[in-house]
């Protein structure tokens, strides 16, 4: 997509600080980081949301995850790590490329993900 800035930065076209790249993704650090440790991990086929994609892409999600997984540690965060996906208005997804927060190195306490926000 010639307009989306994700596809920019896959193509090297807009800098970023990379930490892995594969065929399928790329993980790079979050320009406007939220925790001490705050990737951004880009499969690098542009699709919006869960609902755009086909089942390869789904596999190659799926590949993605694993992989995330096994580089946690190298990436500092083998503490454990908070893992979004922003889909959509409702969360407030700004980048309309599908891809997954990793945050962490430290622990993450506040959060809307945390709090009780049913109307009793
Ligand atoms: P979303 O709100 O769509 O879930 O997340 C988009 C994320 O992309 C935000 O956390 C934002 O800081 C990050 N971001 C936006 N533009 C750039 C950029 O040019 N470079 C990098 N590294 N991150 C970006
Ligand atoms: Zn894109």
């Amino acid at each position: 997509m010639d307009d989306c800035i994700f596809c920019k930065i896959i193509k090297g076209e807009i800098p970023s600080k990379k930490f892995y790249e594969d065929e399928l993704m790329i993980i790079i650090e979050d320009i406007s980081p939220k925790a001490e440790k705050h990737y951004l991990a880009i499969p690098k086929k542009h699709y919006k949301l869960f609902t755009d994609m086909t089942e390869e892409d789904g596999i190659n999600l799926g590949k993605c995850i694993r992989k995330i997984g096994e580089l946690a540690p190298s990436l500092g965060l083998e503490n454990g790590f908070r893992f979004v996906i922003n889909q959509g208005d409702d969360a407030e997804q700004t980048v309309f490329h599908l891809h997954m927060h990793l945050l962490g190195g430290q622990k993450l306490t506040s959060c809307d993900f945390r709090k009780n926000a049913k109307k009793q």
